[in-house]
């Protein structure tokens, strides 16, 4: 029998054989049979894309590699290729039944290694900014925070050429990251406790006996060492790693700082090194400034404390210039010497003129005794008169020589305190008038001051002040007046200003204050304050109260200042504060 082609034949044939093989008469067993029969393909059975589709879409997706997984089984739902489906999903359970040997522990194990592993081009703050972008932009998504770690330690082991934590740009070589995990587990039971320990052993020895000076840092890795003794699931780990990242961040802000310490320290040194030869050692008030410079260091080192000491060593320089003014004393009292002896000197004169007049009247005694007892009188009187004399030029003379030793060693001394003078003049970073530090010491604590604000994300504020209607003050009361309302407002500034705040003498009448870890409202207040100070203590001109006011300008220093840019902003502010009718203070940003 010929096979039939026509399609009623077909059906016939199709409904025949269904019955003769038994087969149920289902629509699918129908169409099965027909194209049997009819030597077709079944054109109409459609592939079961939505299906399909559906299944892919149900995959999970949090890694790169499942991701490009999914994205080709898309591909072949789309060119209805079922053989390459079906590979592909199998390519898919394969490589979730692999990555489930792999855990969290060796992830961090592999993170710890990584971090402290040297790679070119890659900083540690880059990686520190690096993992914390992970941490942050994970959520709380384990499974996205696992990927993502992964990837980031893949991107480390190249230089830090891949460290793009987005999941789209997986690299597709996993060569390199062999022994990195690439699933987390569902909890951390697996996370061997040898390693646990060893975090824990680590933070408690290595890290603690590293931060004695620091009791926050000590207990904060004990607190950590027991966290990870505990940590039992993946939430704890996770919260682990964020306080363990906190720490390493706080760790390397400690090792800044001690750097700096040592910097200032041997800046002290130095300064004492250079200077201590020079200082004038039997001066009772050096020997207590001194003093106070070694109780300084004495206690546990601080930055506060070291900046301290070198201001307290730097006064000592001051006052060392202040000599001068013993210079000038050592030169009066030459003068009120020499006035002394001449003054001796005419004593002298006018005795000797008495003596004359005195032996004028013993001559003529002399000429008119009678007898040789009256003549003894006289003569013993001419002998005292005489004696005196003699004893009056010898106590002349002995003064004179003495006079002249004294101008001799005064002198002596004048030109050693001159000498001292020159040779500590260039370490003095303070202005001579007032005490306040000049602009050279301006500079160098502005510099500090500016590195250590951006170091610890703090605010630095910038003030400047200018004394109103000064010079109507000089002309009022003279310059030396001037000078004296000078060196009370630079006083007043020091006692109402906190310990660490710096005052500056920037110009004539102008003084910059640096205000650290202070928000701009904050240094504006303390401006006022400083405002209400001086009404309060008067500058004193003779018995006259006179009153000094200033106007004020002040900023906060923005990521983007310079030392010039920020005075300048405070000056406009100042200048502002003038325009509007002085004893202000404006603030700006
Ligand atoms: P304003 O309120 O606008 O600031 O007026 P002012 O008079 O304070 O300012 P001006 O700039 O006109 O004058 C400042 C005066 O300060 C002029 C100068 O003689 C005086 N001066 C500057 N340095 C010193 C100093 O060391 N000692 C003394 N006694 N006077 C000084
Ligand atoms: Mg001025
Ligand atoms: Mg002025």
């Amino acid at each position: 029998m010929t096979a039939p082609t026509n399609p009623f034949e077909i059906a016939r044939e199709t409904l025949r054989l269904l019955a003769a093989r038994r087969i149920a008469p289902t629509p699918d067993n129908y169409l099965t049979l027909y194209h049997e029969i009819a030597g077709s393909k079944p054109a109409a059975m459609a592939f079961p894309e939505t299906q399909l589709r559906s299944l892919a879409a149900a995959l999970p997706k949090s890694s790169p590699e499942q991701l490009r997984l999914a994205r080709q089984l898309d591909e072949s739902v789309k060119a209805g290729n079922w053989e390459e489906y079906k590979d592909r999903l199998v390519e898919f359970i394969n490589g979730l039944a692999e990555t489930q040997k792999l855990t969290w522990a060796t992830l961090i194990a592999e993170l710890l290694k990584q971090w402290e592993a040297k790679h070119p081009g890659l900083t540690l703050a880059r990686k520190r900014e690096s993992l914390e972008h992970v941490l942050n932009s994970s959520g709380a998504n384990p499974e996205t925070l696992f990927t993502r770690l992964q990837n980031l330690l893949r991107g480390w082991g190249k230089g830090g050429a891949s460290e793009e934590s987005g999941g789209e740009e997986y690299p597709q070589d996993n060569t390199e990251a062999a022994e990195i995990p690439s699933k987390p587990p569902a909890s951390t039971s697996e996370l061997q406790p040898e390693l646990r320990e060893l975090l824990a052993f680590t933070l408690e020895t290595a890290i603690t006996s590293q931060l004695l000076e620091s009791p926050q840092l000590t207990s904060d890795a004990k607190a950590l060492a027991a966290e990870i003794r505990k940590a039992a699931s993946v939430r704890q780990m996770q919260d682990f790693l964020a306080r363990l990242k906190r720490f390493a961040f706080k760790l390397e802000l400690l090792a800044e700082d001690q750097a700096e310490l040592r910097l200032s320290l041997l800046g002290l040194l130095r300064l004492l090194v250079e200077n201590i030869s020079e200082l004038v050692l039997d001066d009772h008030w050096l020997h207590g400034q001194i003093e106070v410079v070694r109780e300084i260091i004495g206690t546990p080192l601080s930055q506060r404390a070291l900046d301290d000491a070198e201001r307290r060593l730097k006064e000592v320089l001051f006052k060392q210039a202040q000599l001068k003014a013993s210079l000038f004393e050592a030169r009066e009292a030459i003068k009120q010497m020499l006035a002394g002896f001449v003054d001796h000197l005419a004593d002298f004169a006018e005795a000797t003129s008495d003596y004359h007049d005195k032996i004028e009247s013993c001559a003529d005694k002399i000429s008119a005794a009678k007898d040789i007892s009256e003549l003894q009188d006289v003569l013993g009187e001419v002998m005292r008169e005489t004696r005196t004399i003699q004893i009056n030029a010898q106590r002349s003379r002995d003064e004179l020589q003495q006079t002249r030793q004294q101008v001799l060693e005064s002198e002596a001394r004048i030109k050693e305190l001159e000498r001292e003078l020159e040779s500590t003049s260039e370490l003095v970073r303070h202005d001579q008038l007032t005490g306040a530090l000049n602009r050279r010491g301006l500079e160098e604590i502005f510099t500090k001051e500016a590195a250590r604000a951006t170091r610890h994300e703090t605010e630095l504020c910038v003030a400047l002040l200018d004394i109103d209607n000064f010079k109507k003050l000089n002309d009022a009361m003279g310059h030396a007046a001037g000078d004296e309302a000078l060196i009370h407002l630079a006083r007043v500034c020091r006692d109402t200003l906190r310990p660490q705040d710096t005052v500056a003498r920037y110009g004539g009448e102008e003084f910059i204050i640096l205000l650290p870890d202070t928000p701009l409202a904050d240094a504006s207040a303390a401006l006022t304050r400083l405002q209400r100070e001086l009404t309060k203590k008067f500058f004193l001109h003779g018995n006259d109260k006179v009153l000094i006011t200033f106007s004020a300008g002040v900023t906060q220093m923005r990521s983007d200042d310079s030392r010039e840019s920020v005075i300048k902003r405070a000056d406009e502010a100042m200048y502002n504060a003038k325009q509007s009718g002085k004893n202000r203070v404006f603030a700006t940003r």
